[in-house]
């Protein structure tokens, strides 16, 4: 019998080790540089800070623990990764600290898998280093969730690609050293093999970032979030990441995993939720008592932990799938139920954690807000919420047929039925001796 909720000891120090460093070193860099962990390059003093803190990193073997060891990091496997990605998860700063940021971790993932020897010296090994950072162009303005509306085109001239359309969305595109772009190349098939992607260096002639688009509340054009017109670009055919209409399979493998490394931080965030949401309730006094002794707020707390609980207990069975099977695909469904799970659970959590601190709740002065605006964007990044509950459907439905005749299966009278004939020695022989 092999179901256990414990960890193996000597992952356990690392875990405590991890826990202790985010919450000592890593979380001040929060508080004090908010806004600075992306704009390349850093400010001087932050790149001084983190540098030998990434090097800590280094030295305990737990930088870029996304990556097996064929792909260049340790490879501790995904159960593992989701236990350390809840501790990471408290922290704005904690991924950038321990080589696991989005979306370069996605983008080194598909670089990894599908580059050629000199793709990755180029482009992979300095991502993993950390001396640069990259931009993955999908989205479109015309829509995102549904590939077959991607307009972005590459048409081959000779040995090179030229690329013309417009990307929304391309996080980090501003200081990204390279943009990985998934094109439309034969319009006259389907997307799923009609679509390619290219590593497009941001300074080749042609890239424009028309806008910085930010999220609510940020100023216009400061944001990270790339409007991108490429206008005439073009790239070498060794630039094809790959090969030609792989587009679509690489995508999956890139956002498969992302998907569930969000999940796994969420657990950390909700977790991060429930420990304000308590300590809130025993220190708030109000009406006669602390507001640990209201029903309603008792009701918050348990709501809470059984949804984090339920929540985290799913992240890990799909992390341990994921392990054994080695094969995103087949454990889509479970990767797809945890992709609507993560804004919800993520949602419900703030939400309740904002109610009880009142009006510092909805200040800048905690970090709600910014949890809050997470959580409504894990409803729409890497595909909304819609999209997956009908992935998670459709998986589920092929393991079902239509019932047999008119009735469900589960029809008391018919299954009486046939529990009579299965039975008809037996009743027989008891009518003749009553
Ligand atoms: C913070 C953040 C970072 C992002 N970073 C990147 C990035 O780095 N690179 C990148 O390429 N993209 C990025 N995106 C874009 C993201 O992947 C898209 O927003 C997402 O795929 C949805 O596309 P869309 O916004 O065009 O919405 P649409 O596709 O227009 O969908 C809008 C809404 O329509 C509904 N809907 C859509 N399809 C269906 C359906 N089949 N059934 C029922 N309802 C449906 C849903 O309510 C959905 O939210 C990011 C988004 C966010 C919020």
């Amino acid at each position: 019998m092999s179901w256990d909720f414990e960890t193996e000891p000597e992952f356990q120090t690392k875990l405590d080790w991890m826990d202790a460093f985010v919450r000592a070193e890593v979380e001040p860099l929060d508080d004090l540089f908010p806004h600075d962990i992306y704009p390349r390059p850093m400010k001087p003093a932050v790149r001084e800070i983190i540098r030998p803190l990434q090097q800590q990193v280094r030295d305990q073997e737990l930088w870029a623990c996304h990556l097996g060891p064929e792909l260049g990091g340790p490879g501790y496997g995904q159960l593992k990764l989701a236990l350390m990605n809840e501790i990471l998860g408290r922290s704005f700063w904690a991924p950038t600290i321990f080589g696991t940021q989005a979306p370069d971790t996605g983008n080194a993932e598909i670089l990894a898998h599908f580059g050629t020897e000199e793709q990755k010296a180029k482009y992979l090994q300095p991502l993993l280093d950390g001396d640069i950072v990259s931009s993955y162009s999908m989205t479109e303005p015309q829509g995102g969730a549904d590939p077959k509306v991607f307009q972005t085109r590459a048409v081959r001239d000779g040995d090179e690609w030229v690329i013309n359309g417009w990307k929304f969305f391309s996080s980090h595109a501003r200081w990204a050293e390279f943009l990985i772009v998934m094109v439309v190349t034969d319009p006259d098939v389907p997307i799923h093999s009609g679509a390619s992607m290219f590593i497009v260096p941001t300074d080749t002639p042609g890239v424009n970032i028309v806008r910085n688009v930010g999220l609510g509340g940020e100023p216009i054009n400061e944001g990270s979030h790339g409007l991108v017109h490429y206008e005439n670009v073009r790239v070498p055919s060794d630039n094809l990441l790959g090969g030609e209409g792989k587009g679509f399979a690489a995508a999956q493998v890139r956002l498969g995993g992302g998907r569930v490394h969000h999940a796994m931080r969420a657990v950390g965030q909700v977790q991060r939720c429930l420990d304000m949401l308590c300590e809130r309730a025993l220190s708030r006094y109000t009406q006669g008592s602390i507001l640990a002794d209201k029903y309603s707020v008792q009701s918050y707390i348990a709501d809470t932990y059984a949804e984090l609980m339920s929540f985290k207990m799913l992240v890990l069975y799909t992390a341990w799938r994921i392990d054994k099977v080695q094969d995103y695909p087949s454990v889509r469904h479970d990767i797809a139920a945890i992709k609507v799970l993560t804004p919800q659970v993520l949602m419900n959590a703030v939400q309740r954690t904002i109610q009880v601190h009142g009006a510092l709740g909805v200040s800048n002065e905690l970090p709600l807000s910014h949890l809050w605006q997470a959580a409504i964007s894990m409803g729409i990044i890497d595909g909304p919420t819609e999209v997956h509950k009908v992935t998670v459907a459709r998986q589920l439905l092929k393991r079902y047929k239509p019932a047999e005749g008119m009735w469900p299966s589960e029809w008391i009278p018919g299954r009486i039925e046939a529990a009579k004939e299965k039975f008809a020695d037996y009743l027989e022989h008891e009518i003749a001796n009553q």
